[in-house]
């Protein structure tokens, strides 16, 4: 006999959703529950999130959020558990949640303990059974049923299992991509993965665009764009930025990072380049024509108190170099500051790894899942969530989101399948 009808493995964001509504959904109905975790506290990911105050999720959540696997497919998992469940799930967990002009929705309280103790509580009033400390270390089939052997030694049989262990980003809280390996060694399909939502590490220099380091500290509006082999932008992201001693953070290089990332994955050699640029001024011809005008204007005013109106003052002295009156600048020197305005090209070196990344590109490839229930079409019986699926959202709240989402598809529906 199984030692419990169901076993959740990871208390995480995802794990969490999927402990709760699991109960839910059998409460009265005397399944057995068993919500693991390899660490000996859980939930240090959702502590640590938005800077301690834990982003919950965003205003609007559409498919256009996220990257990875198949849009019409993270359509159907955003649409039975959207933002507004979301809301009204917080709010049953006694989280109240603010709005932020951002679109982002926090706790009011500002503490991402707020929102972590009150799933912990959710998950204890459904009678489900939390044991930390319990690293899982294999699953295997056995008939219908999974065994899944923990680090002590010991071996719990279940009758079905959800996975929700995460995936590589933050690998100190417990999260170092066991749940791929095991997915994969259960016939799932992994799709390569890489850090989403990192830092970027810049190429130190002497030119304008290696002299990061000296604008430490700095943030601006900018655009940063990915170009392909062609030239041609692939994708752009224009939000804040942040000059720091290593490279760039801050939300615009955050979103920018899965993309040059997955491409240089893909393509090593694929010339990839990424350009940095002022929001205002969307091609070089722009600030060209900008430049020029500002000379017409007040020909006898310095470069670098041109460029301070649009630019911090260091980095205004910077971009004007060895300086000079607007109208001394010839069509060559007017051309070469436009396009480093516009699209100054920038020497991504890597991302600054796992350990500084919010989340992981790639994953179990969600072909392999249907989505009503996250089960497992590889594998009948098992259920996935979470941030292990090929699926990573940009920076506002919509990771949690897919985890919420992931995990309530996955606790009903084990719930309802174990259902007699
Ligand atoms: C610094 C930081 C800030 C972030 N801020 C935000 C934010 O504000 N808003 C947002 O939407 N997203 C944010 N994210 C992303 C978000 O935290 C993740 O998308 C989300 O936590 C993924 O949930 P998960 O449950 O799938 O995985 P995880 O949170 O990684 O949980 C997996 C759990 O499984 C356990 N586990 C792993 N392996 C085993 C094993 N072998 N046996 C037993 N247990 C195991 C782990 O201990 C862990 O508790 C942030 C991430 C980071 C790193």
């Amino acid at each position: 006999m199984a030692d419990a009808d169901l076993v959740v493995l990871g208390a995480g964001a995802a794990g969490l959703a999927a402990a709760h509504f699991a109960g839910e959904a059998a409460r009265g109905e005397g399944l057995r529950i068993l919500l693991l975790d390899g660490a000996k506290k859980p939930g240090a990911k959702i502590l640590v999130s938005g800077g301690g105050r834990c982003n919950v999720t965003n205003e609007r959540v559409t498919a256009d959020d996220f990257f990875g696997g198949p849009p019409t497919i993270v359509r159907k998992v955003l649409r039975s558990f959207d933002e507004r469940r979301t809301r009204a799930w917080m709010a049953e967990l006694g989280v109240r949640l603010k709005l932020e002009p951002t679109g982002k929705y926090f706790p009011e309280s500002d503490k991402a303990r707020t929102v972590l103790d009150a799933l912990l509580r959710g998950v204890e009033s459904t009678g489900a059974i939390l044991r930390t400390g319990a690293r899982a270390t294999g699953i295997e089939r056995t008939g219908d049923e999974f065994a899944v052997a923990l680090q002590d030694g010991s071996r719990i049989v279940a009758r079905r299992l959800i996975v929700a262990t995460g995936g590589l980003s933050l690998p100190k809280s417990g999260s170092d991509g066991w749940g791929l390996a095991a997915a994969r060694r259960l016939g799932h399909t992994i799709r390569p993965t890489t850090p989403a939502l990192s830092p970027l590490v810049l190429k130190p220099g002497r030119t304008l665009a290696g002299r990061f380091a000296d604008f430490s500290g700095i943030t601006i509006d900018a655009r940063l764009a990915l170009h392909g082999p062609t030239g041609k932008p692939l994708y752009a992201w224009t939000d804040s930025t942040l000059f720091t001693h290593f490279g760039l953070s801050g939300p615009t290089p955050l979103n920018m990072s899965r993309h040059l990332l997955q491409a240089r994955a893909d393509d090593p050699s694929g010339g990839w380049r990424v350009t940095f640029g002022h929001p205002d001024f969307p091609a070089p011809a722009d600030a060209e024509e900008w430049l020029r005008r500002e000379a017409d204007r007040n020909g006898k005013r310095l470069v670098s108190s041109a460029l301070s109106s649009i630019f911090p003052e260091r980095l205004a002295q910077a971009y004007a170099g060895t300086d000079g009156r607007l109208a001394e600048m010839d069509r060559a020197r007017r051309r070469e500051l436009a396009t480093a305005i516009a699209a100054l090209e920038i020497d991504v070196v890597s991302d600054r790894g796992y350990s500084f990344a919010e989340t992981t590109a790639g994953g179990v490839d969600l072909r392999e899942i249907d989505v009503r229930t996250m089960e497992s079409r590889v594998a009948p019986g098992l259920h996935l969530c979470g941030e292990m699926l090929d699926v990573d959202g940009r920076i506002g709240g919509f990771n949690f989101q897919w985890a919420w989402a992931t995990g309530y598809l996955a606790g009903r529906g084990a719930a309802r399948a174990l259902a007699p």
